[in-house]
């Protein structure tokens, strides 16, 4: 067994795990494997291991990917800021944006992806402490983009995702987190195609999944240090 084969597996494990601890149904969590400056030979062999959701934050890297892994069949997200002149490419080569922070981005990503048989699925951003280094919209001003993006042909809003400050305590990595929880349930019952929790990463997503995470986006716990 390679030792990414056996990542996957004691991963899958811990989801399991941390499901049950913190009474969560089983399988509720889907685990996203986060690939940017990782191999093309290792996301092959993550998806021998039964992987088919990957994640990507730079575009023409991901583009490589993408075409080299065609045939595959894979499920590509796109997690890192988009700028602007990205757009198309992103709308016509991924199945999910997790990071729309803005209008003028959804309004770009939706009429782009016109003529593609199906809608692009979108995560709205959040910027939980309103840290300049990351991008993300305000908690305040997350209900105006669903409603912006909602109502947009080619987009089926999903979810929220956020990126908490980098904190080691389990229980502050939760606070953050439930901070976003909350308004994903607000939100969801205003908007029903909302399904998608998108938080935890490979240092916090014990945390996350406490707080009701549906899906971790894990890079080097899976596929270790970045090149
Ligand atoms: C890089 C990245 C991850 C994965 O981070 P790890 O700490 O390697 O698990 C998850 N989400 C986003 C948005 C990222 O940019």
């Amino acid at each position: 067994m390679t030792v990414l084969a056996k990542n996957i597996q004691v991963i899958g494990d811990c989801l399991r795990q941390f499901e049950q601890r913190y009474n969560r149904p089983p399988n509720s969590v889907q685990l996203l494997a986060v690939s940017k400056k990782q191999s093309i030979e290792k996301i092959r062999q993550a998806n021998a291991a039964g992987l088919v959701d990957f994640g990507e934050n730079y575009l023409q890297e991901a583009l490589h990917k993408i075409e080299n892994l065609q045939k595959l069949g894979l499920c590509w997200h796109f997690i890192g800021p988009v700028q602007t002149n990205k757009t198309r490419a992103i709308a016509e080569h991924f199945q999910w944006v997790h990071s729309v922070d803005r209008g003028k981005i959804a309004k770009r990503l939706s009429q782009q992806r016109a003529g593609n048989s199906s809608a692009l699925n979108v995560c709205v951003q959040v910027n939980l402490a309103n840290e300049e280094s990351k991008s993300g919209t305000t908690l305040q001003q997350t209900r105006e983009l669903c409603d912006y993006i909602a109502q947009l042909p080619n987009l089926r809003l999903r979810g929220l995702m956020a990126i908490p400050e980098a904190v080691q305590n389990l229980d502050s990595q939760r606070a953050s987190f439930k901070l976003l929880s909350l308004e994903f349930d607000r939100l969801k019952v205003l908007f029903p195609t909302m399904d998608t929790l998108s938080m935890g990463m490979s240092n916090d997503f014990e945390a996350a999944i406490a707080e009701g995470s549906t899906l971790v986006r894990i890079g080097t716990a899976l596929f270790g240090s970045r090149v």
